[in-house]
């Protein structure tokens, strides 16, 4: 067998870190599989849409249609209760309007509201909102309270994705000082500790695949792919613009327009994202200014045609952005990337070869060896210094976190990951260091631990999905962690 139908195959350890991780609830383990399918987020990621006005809809309706405006989404809770404290609602409109203010509850179902039993839970009395993202009345819900769905209106904002969220950066629980799960840790090998690690990053992989999978369901897979490879480009300021970006500018409209010649592709997305300077700086060189007379020259014979499509320059994050990193420059990787005589979709394909070893190598070469621009691989900055040798468009660690993050679920969403990949995605560089990596890492195995526990790509994959899955939604100090209490059961057990 060539090509791996399943995901599952595809991702075979995910399986271990699903099942330990909700050992105890089997029925559970089947119906986040199913669900997973038609949401592949979590409720957090629902959390976060109500707390942050960026996100939250405009415009929302109680399920028996009358309109909701939100005065105050509430205090986000990270102690027990209610997921929000203190909101105010003021609901229908008129002289019928009524204010609501209370607490509000967020769930993935109608359902989950009486199946996490809140229903008997005096905690939940004062709830006066119900939020979920499916459609649908919750059974037992306060008397006064409303239920709002949020699917119908998230899907109404094309600029709109799940994965625009960063699920970490909103507030979360205080852990134990000394947290339980630590001491399962310690009794394990510093292999049987990387393997599970890795079966945690191949679940992540899988989720991963199911959400590009559903993206793709949706659209055409050659902009779902162009629309994620602009938000890595965004890195973490400006993942949103380049989304809003990919979406106004499609795939298919780029191509048409430059063909396979990336300074066309790159006038109408610099253009578009409204980020050409308008005026010549003095101190720029000669170069520089050829540079930008020739985009120019390309964009002003567009800029009618596109005058109510064009982004407003605030809506980037251009202080504090390293000049490497600057929206200008990586709109040439861009360009590069997607303005070839084959799609790049086609390319990760055809090196999707399993009998290929070099497979992965091949996909990283592929992001990090850009051709060179005459222009951006030689300067990391507009109007800098040119630089003594040619810089890379995407860099190797870039480059490895898009092969890890992006390529191999696309391939996988397709069903065309190759067989060999699972033991190749191991050799990837590891990504470097970050802060839930960190934080992760001395929760879990305390503060002198060995790096060498998470040295892979995988592994810290890995990390990031428990501290995702359990770190940001246990609100009970520790206590309660259902990853510390499967790995109890599971060293008594002695499996
Ligand atoms: S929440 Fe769970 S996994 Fe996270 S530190 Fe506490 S016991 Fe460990």
């Amino acid at each position: 067998m060539n090509r791996l139908p399943l995901l599952s195959l595809a991702f075979p350890l995910a399986k271990r870190y699903q099942i330990l991780h909700v050992k105890e609830h089997r029925s559970e383990v089947r119906e986040a599989r199913l669900l997973q399918k038609e949401y592949p987020w979590t409720e957090r990621h629902l959390q976060c849409v109500w707390s942050d006005s960026t996100f939250r809809p405009h415009t929302l309706r109680t399920t028996t249609g009358e309109s909701v405006t939100i005065e105050e989404p509430g205090e986000w809770n990270s102690e027990a209760g209610p997921d929000f404290v203190n909101a105010s609602l003021r609901v229908g409109a008129g002289s019928d309007a009524r204010h609501l203010h209370g607490d509000v509850e967020i769930h993935i179902r109608p359902s989950d509201w009486r199946s996490h039993g809140h229903a008997s839970d005096p905690r939940y009395q004062h709830v006066i909102a119900h939020v979920t993202y499916f459609p649908g009345n919750a059974c037992g819900l306060p008397d006064h309270a409303v239920s709002i769905a949020l699917r119908e209106f998230l899907q109404q904002n094309r600029a709109f994705s799940f994965d625009l969220i960063d699920v970490a950066a909103y507030p979360w629980p205080v852990r134990a000082p000394q947290p339980p799960c630590a001491k399962y840790f310690a009794c394990m090998t510093c292999e049987e500790i990387l393997s599970f690690l890795e079966s945690a990053g191949e679940y992540r992989l899988q989720l991963k695949t199911a959400r590009l999978r559903a993206e793709s369901n949706q659209r055409d897979p050659h902009q779902t792919l162009y629309e994620e490879l602009f938000v890595a480009l965004g890195y973490k300021h400006n993942r949103i613009p380049f989304r809003m970006l990919a979406r106004r500018v499609p795939l298919q409209t780029l191509r048409q327009f430059a063909g396979s010649d990336p300074l066309r592709g790159y006038a109408l997305l610099a253009g578009v994202a409204g980020l050409l300077p308008t005026q010549i700086n003095d101190r720029w060189d000669e170069e520089t200014r050829t540079f930008l007379r020739r985009v120019w020259g390309l964009w002003w014979k567009l800029s009618n045609a596109w005058s109510g499509h064009i982004m407003n320059r605030k809506e980037w994050r251009l202080s504090g952005v390293r000049p490497l990193n600057h929206p200008l420059r990586r709109l040439m990787a861009a360009a590069r990337l997607f303005c070839s005589p084959t799609p790049l979709a086609e390319r990760f394909l055809s090196l999707s070869d399993p009998e290929n070893p070099s497979f992965l190598e091949n996909i990283t070469g592929l992001l990090s060896n850009i051709p060179e621009d005459p222009y951006w691989s030689w300067r990391n900055g507009l109007g800098g210094a040119r630089t003594p040798r040619p810089l890379a468009l995407i860099g190797p660690d870039r480059a490895a976190a898009i092969a890890v993050n992006i390529a191999i679920p696309f391939l996988a969403s397709l069903d065309r990951l190759p067989h060999a990949a699972r033991d190749l995605i191991r050799t990837l560089p590891p990504e470097a260091d970050h802060r839930i990596l960190r934080t992760t890492a001395k929760l879990l195995f305390g503060r002198d631990h060995s790096p060498l526990l998470y040295s892979t790509a995988l592994a810290r994959q890995g990390l990031v999905q428990i501290f995702q899955d359990f770190c940001l939604q246990d609100r009970t100090r520790c206590q309660r962690c259902l990853l510390a209490q499967s790995l109890n059961t599971h060293s008594s057990d002695g499996s």
